[in-house]
């Protein structure tokens, strides 16, 4: 009978698996007879009994498995998931607290539309070109343009065509029907100044598809992100649509002159404001003049004396520290204890995995006063480069990631008596 019901209401039944599912049949009275077997084993009601999830004990509260605030590991061993013990010894216990549902997309652990967004929003991939467009050394009214320009966001006439609005399609500077490729790659005053900055820079002149196709060449000119070659194409795009812009609505004549100097002028100005460094010309340093610029040269920052103090008498010293390749990236930490006399007692070293660089710092403190906990060595003094972990480990820790780890150190110190 429930066979019936159910696959008038669903016709994929069987298999059920959802709540809703369970809901219905619970509702109906039905049951399933088992062929293959593909139900749930816990919530569908293949029993005459019901579901066999109804016929559990009831809640269980995790406080069940534990003693005076303690994992109970012979409990968790005899009645919990076997395979998830170790986890489960994992968890950090807050004892003399209540409960509290955690947030896990915040750093503080509350909820927040900010976290949410962050999400359900789809990030695009974002690729090199567009990195490069909305670098810092390029003033954002660029990236705007440069932007638009590629994603063909510009106002152009078969643009407006397209877009239902009737008039005669003319390029300003040429004649010739106006469109993205054609204004800023096929259009002889384009090409004429393309072919000046290819010359000036010693890059090969191509045959360009499209302003995308352009920069995706000079990015491939470029050093490292933010370098001068991207720069000028960008500032380029920028100024030849510029150029059109007064042709068209301040009926001037813009030549490949006027585009050009623009083009100067605006790198003049960037490195007059100290926007460019002496790495963004890597390469290209002996054309700084042309332009006019001024490089900052920064003085040569002096080597810092770091120096090992003695800790008092009767003491030692654990010095930590933690490194990630990228944050978070692959990262590893290490330690070493030293007595009085500066003799190494132990030392370590750790490999971490993908983890964030406070993590691997507060990680090396960790593993350090872990091992002292385990061959009993007290009345330790602990030094370590980050303020960042100094700060978590004295004040109340914010962050839900990190404060089981910055409790366990605070416990793990005050046994060390450190
Ligand atoms: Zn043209």
């Amino acid at each position: 009978m429930g066979s019936f019901y159910a696959s008038k209401v669903f016709p994929r039944y069987p298999p059920s698996t959802s709540y809703l599912y369970s809901a219905i049949f619970t509702l109906l009275e039905s049951i399933i007879e088992i062929g293959d077997g593909s139900c749930d084993f816990w919530m569908d009601p293949w029993l005459h009994s019901g579901p066999l999830l109804n016929h559990s004990a009831g809640l269980v509260p995790v406080n069940d498995f534990m003693t005076d605030g303690y994992w109970n590991l012979l409990k968790l061993h005899e009645y919990g998931p076997n395979d998830q013990v170790s986890n489960i010894l994992q968890c950090e216990v807050r004892r003399e607290r209540s409960d509290e549902v955690i947030w896990k997309a915040s750093n503080h652990g509350n909820f927040n539309f900010k976290a949410t967004w962050q999400l359900i929003r789809e990030i695009q991939p974002f690729s090199g070109v567009h990195k490069a467009i909305w670098y810092k050394s390029i003033p954002k009214k660029v990236s705007f343009t440069v932007r638009r320009i590629v994603q063909s966001w510009l106002p152009v006439d078969n643009i407006l065509q397209k877009r239902g609005i009737t008039l005669a399609s003319k390029c300003q500077f040429c004649g010739s029907g106006e469109n993205i490729d054609h204004i800023f790659i096929e259009c002889e005053m384009a090409k004429s100044v393309w072919q000046y900055l290819h010359d000036l820079f010693g890059i090969q002149y191509k045959n360009y598809s499209s302003p995308f196709h352009l920069l995706i060449n000079w990015l491939d000119k470029s050093p490292i992100v933010g370098h001068i070659r991207m720069v000028i194409a960008c500032i380029a795009l920028w100024a030849i649509w510029e150029g059109r812009h007064k042709n068209k609505n301040e009926d001037r004549v813009i030549s490949k002159a006027t585009i050009l100097s623009r083009i100067f002028q605006q790198i003049k100005l960037l490195g007059d404001g100290g926007i460019f460094k002496p790495v963004n010309w890597r390469g290209d340093l002996h054309r700084v003049t042309s332009f006019g610029c001024n490089l900052r040269v920064e003085s040569p920052s002096l080597p810092r004396v770091v120096k090992w103090t003695k800790p008092p008498d009767g003491h030692f010293k654990l010095n930590t520290d933690g490194a990630s390749k990228g944050n978070p990236g692959e990262s590893g930490c290490g330690g070493i204890l030293k007595d009085k006399e500066g003799s190494i007692i132990m030392a370590f070293g750790v490999y971490l995995g993908r983890e964030t660089s406070i993590v691997a710092e507060l990680k090396a403190i960790q593993e350090g006063l872990h091992k002292l906990c385990i061959k009993g060595i007290r009345d330790v003094m602990v030094e370590t480069d980050s303020q960042l972990s100094i700060q978590l480990i004295r004040s109340t820790c914010c962050n839900w990631k990190l404060r089981p780890m910055v409790n366990n150190i605070k416990d793990m110190a005050e046994i060390c008596n450190a």
